[in-house]
């Protein structure tokens, strides 16, 4: 039935659904939020949260009880994986820029964690687990969800839905998006261990991103672990890449040790460059993974999914509190697809490009570039504004 209250429904209940709904929810709007699984995800996925991502958050009350549960890392790395440091950056210059002028380093769940309690507080909020969206229709004035919940259909009714929905996004399919790009032929093994890599390898810092020609790698801390993302060779299969010889292998390769590494969790994952064709169509909108996807080198596909949020749910709430005409709901495709192709998918191949260059001359050229911005505080800041996605917001807030 529809009311004269206005009513969201999310589909997916990752960072960019949760934050969407504590968004709305938080402006008063009813928001139903469907997720097909019966929990909360709890995988090792992104674990850094920029520096304006954490300004957003503050707002909402998270990025404290984040900082509480995460470590603050001041300087990131950019080294060779046999020579050590080749640049490290300080992102305190971003003072003046950001209330947080580091990464931090926290696993996503403990986000969707915090907000959960959030919106557990927040009657007008309803969070659906076992709540698969299954086909999606729309009119002039009402969009038709049809969700699968505990194994029967229902339809729910609202004004706008949100497809947060991920990767293999419902939403996007039953809209006919197209998801444009490629999908890389190797995968991303994901190694946790809690071996103290910073007792063993000099000038470490919490975010290190280690080229090399044949097996670069990214070296993460959290609070408790260490991560290590190693590319896959495209002619291993998945079953041998998990297994205890082909792990130990790459962790022994990479730092030799007497005994085996205590591996606590091992993941193997697909890695695509992909934007969706549109972000809006009538009264349904695309978020994070499900309007955009790319590899995790930079650290920019949850972080650019609670942009996407952010940007979506201020436009919403402009119309429906503060009687906007629905045209501003195109600016947010205009703004999040732009940044989403020119920004987040750019920077991310390109930041692979260079971590796995082969070429000797092009990679001393890479690291004597790197060694001239890290040297230089106005190269550096402006490097800086660039990887912690800065540059990203203010591109997107000046296209009108
Ligand atoms: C190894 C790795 C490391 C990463 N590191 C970083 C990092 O450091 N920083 C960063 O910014 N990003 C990183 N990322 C990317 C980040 O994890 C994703 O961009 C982020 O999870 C996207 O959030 P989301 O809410 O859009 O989608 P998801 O987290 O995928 O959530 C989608 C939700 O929708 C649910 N769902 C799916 N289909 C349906 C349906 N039909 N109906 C209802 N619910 C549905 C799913 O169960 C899921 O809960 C990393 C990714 C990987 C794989």
């Amino acid at each position: 039935m529809k009311t004269n209250e206005p009513h969201v429904l999310i589909a997916g209940a990752g960072p960019v659904g949760m934050i969407s709904a504590l968004v709305l929810g938080h402006a008063g709007v009813r928001v139903t939020v469907l997720e097909s699984s019966s929990e909360l995800n709890k995988d090792l996925r992104a674990s850094t949260f920029h520096p304006p991502t954490l300004d957003m958050l503050a707002n909402y009350g998270l990025t404290q009880p984040l900082i509480e549960q995460g470590l603050v890392a001041r300087y990131t790395q950019q080294r060779d994986r046999v020579k050590g440091v080749i640049a490290e950056f300080d992102l305190s210059l971003l003072s003046g820029l950001t209330d947080h002028p580091f990464r931090l380093q926290c696993e996503q769940w403990k986000l969707t964690d915090l907000i959960r309690q959030k919106l557990a507080e927040m009657p007008q909020v309803t969070l659906c687990f076992d709540s698969r969206v299954e086909s999606v229709t729309q009119s002039s004035d009402h969009v038709v969800v049809q969700v699968k919940q505990h194994g029967e259909l229902h339809a729910l009714q609202a004004d706008y839905l949100i497809g947060a929905d991920g990767a293999w996004s419902a939403v996007r399919t039953q809209l006919g998006i197209a998801f444009e790009g490629f999908t890389y032929p190797e995968r991303f093994l994901v190694v946790s261990t809690p071996f103290e890599y910073a007792q063993h390898m000099p000038h470490l810092s919490y975010v290190n991103y280690c080229s090399d020609p044949h097996e670069w790698c990214v070296l993460l801390r959290v609070p408790t672990l260490w991560r290590v993302l190693f590319p896959t060779k495209e002619d291993e299969s998945d079953e041998f890449v998990l297994t205890d010889e082909s792990v130990q292998t790459r962790l022994q390769r990479l730092l030799p040790q007497p005994n085996d590494y205590t591996v606590v969790h091992r993941t193997l994952y697909k890695v695509h460059q992909r934007v969706a064709q549109q972000f809006r169509q009538g009264r349904v909108f695309l978020a994070g993974d499900a309007a955009h996807i790319n590899n995790p080198l930079g650290g920019m596909g949850m972080n650019g999914g609670i942009h996407d949020a952010m940007n979506l749910c201020q436009k919403l709430l402009a119309v429906l509190q503060q009687g906007k005409h629905t045209d501003t709901l195109d600016l947010y495709e205009k703004q999040r697809r732009t940044i989403a192709i020119e920004y987040i998918n750019a920077s991310t191949a390109r930041n692979k490009k260079e971590i796995e260059e082969r070429d000797p001359v092009l990679r001393e050229k890479n690291h004597d570039e790197l060694r001239a911005l890290a040297a230089d505080p106005v190269s550096s800041l402006a490097y800086l504004r660039k990887t912690s996605m800065i540059d990203a917001l203010e591109r997107a807030e000046a296209l009108t």
